[in-house]
């Protein structure tokens, strides 16, 4: 079996168990968007995908992401990693949104990059559900503040929200917070509507809780090789 074969496949058991977490929700499948994670994978895997019809591509390291980005056009590049603010710039180059804004000074950044290069990026307030600061993500009690700053900030829309399961919590849980946090910034932020949630082992529970985009790398891709540091 070749690559394109593998990936086929892969998109294919994929779409099914979406197909059936939006029925089991009584949701329709056109509220939730695929985005396939890619990190460590090769451009031309990309390119593969996008002849499958997949168009949302997750990056979580800026260079490799930059050079994915610019290999493969007509995607819609997500930046689902941890992103320092000295990369902010660099990222409100090519991503269209943007997952983990989690802090000011990341705005200020980003505002700024989007601005200097003509675009405007969609922040997703990347949430911390179980509070631990040692953990990416703001704490649920940051994030008026934080919704206020990227509202006001030209070059970026706030889109909405997007969470990581903590290890070892359930994730249906844990989503439902997260979905009780969107409901709160919707009431003084409407159109703030989009939900980050679920990654390929839990993406039913975040279907369920209510999630608009499903961030999910390894059931499509295989797993990855490990990091090299
Ligand atoms: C890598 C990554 C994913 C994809 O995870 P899989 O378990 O491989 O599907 C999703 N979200 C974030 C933030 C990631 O870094």
């Amino acid at each position: 079996m070749n690559r394109a074969q593998e990936l086929a496949g892969n998109l294919t058991a994929v779409q099914d168990r979406l197909g059936r977490a939006c029925a089991a929700a009584g949701r329709l499948r056109a509220q939730v968007t695929l985005v396939a994670v890619t990190k460590t994978w090769p451009a031309t895997d990309v390119a593969l995908l996008a002849e499958l019809g997949v168009r949302h591509v997750g990056e979580s390291k800026d260079a490799e992401a930059a050079a994915k980005a610019a290999e493969v056009p007509g995607m819609t590049w997500h930046f689902v990693g941890r992103l320092q603010t000295n990369k902010a710039r660099s990222v409100a180059t090519y991503a269209d949104v943007v997952h983990s804004v989690d802090r000011a000074r990341l705005v200020r950044a980003l505002s700024e990059g989007a601005q200097r290069a003509g675009r405007r990026v969609d922040a997703l307030l990347q949430i911390s559900l179980d509070g631990d600061p040692a953990r990416a993500g703001a704490t649920v009690d940051d994030v008026p503040a934080l919704a206020d700053l990227v509202a006001g900030s030209p070059g970026v829309r706030l889109a909405g929200v997007m969470a990581v399961a903590p290890l070892r919590a359930d994730p249906r849980s844990s989503y439902d917070r997260l979905l009780a946090v969107s409901a709160d910034l919707r009431t003084a932020h409407p159109d703030a509507t989009a939900v980050s949630a679920g990654m390929s082992g839990d993406l039913e529970a975040a279907v369920a809780a209510g999630a608009t985009y499903v961030r999910i790398g390894t059931a499509l891709l295989g797993h990855r090789p490990p990091l090299v540091r």
